[in-house]
């Protein structure tokens, strides 16, 4: 499971385009996230339509997005051990769709809230969401949990604070960034890695990995999984 922005993408595109097109201020954005104050579903609500009327703009910066070096050998690892790829992210799928797309990632499954420009306006959907989740308006962790429950093994790929209530729940954990820094703190264990050439090495390394005991539903308990977690 990847993570787009900032994993899969290098760049954050949904950061980018929303400070570059929308004249976002996301740095008091991230805090009254952090703070619990504002979740994700009521911060793209806020800002995304702020890229009304900028669909050439948006369309022109997505066309330009170059995705991880090393993504090719990680496809191939995962072709030969026949591992689905699955991208999930809170940002959008307009850009993440236009992305894969033209890398050769047509096929992979994306998780993400949904985006279109209808009459040049922005529309929001947000088919993923969890009712009983007030932080995440695609709820990853959520997601980490159905598939464990359906026999899954699931390796989790990411780098930031949209991946810090997912990543713990899966069997293995690939982190970078903001993401590597969580999970130091939580005490968490984690294999660091700088390209998917690193993730691909470790995984034809160890082969299919064993699965593992997740205790509880992560440190701080504000992402949240409904009755029965
Ligand atoms: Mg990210
Ligand atoms: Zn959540």
């Amino acid at each position: 499971m990847l993570d787009f922005d900032g994993t899969l993408s290098p760049v954050d595109v949904g950061e980018t385009l929303l400070v570059r097109y929308g004249g976002v201020n996301q740095a008091r954005a991230q805090r009254l996230w952090r703070e619990g104050r504002l979740g994700s579903k009521a911060m793209h609500l806020r800002q995304y339509p702020l890229l009304s009327g900028r669909r050439a703009a948006v369309d022109a910066f997505v066309d330009g997005v170059a995705l991880d070096e090393g993504l090719s050998e990680f496809q191939e690892v995962c072709r030969r051990l026949g591992a689905r790829i699955l991208v999930v992210s809170d940002g959008m799928d307009y850009y993440i769709r236009r992305i894969l797309d033209r890398h050769g990632l047509a096929d992979a499954q994306v998780y993400a809230n949904h985006l279109e420009f209808v009459d040049g306006r922005v529309a929001l959907a947000f088919p993923h969401e969890n009712p009983w989740c007030d932080r995440c308006a695609n709820c990853k962790g959520a997601l980490v949990r159905d598939l464990r429950r359906e026999g899954w093994r699931v390796a989790y790929v990411g780098n930031g604070l949209s991946d810090r209530f997912a990543a713990p729940l899966a069997d293995r954990i690939f982190a970078k960034d903001e993401l590597a820094a969580e999970l130091d703190r939580d005490r968490i264990s984690y294999t660091p890695f700088a390209t998917f050439r690193d993730v691909a090495a470790a995984i034809e390394r160890e082969g299919v990995f064993p699965p593992r005991a997740c205790s509880d539903r992560g440190d701080p308990p504000v992402c949240r999984f409904g009755p029965g977690f």
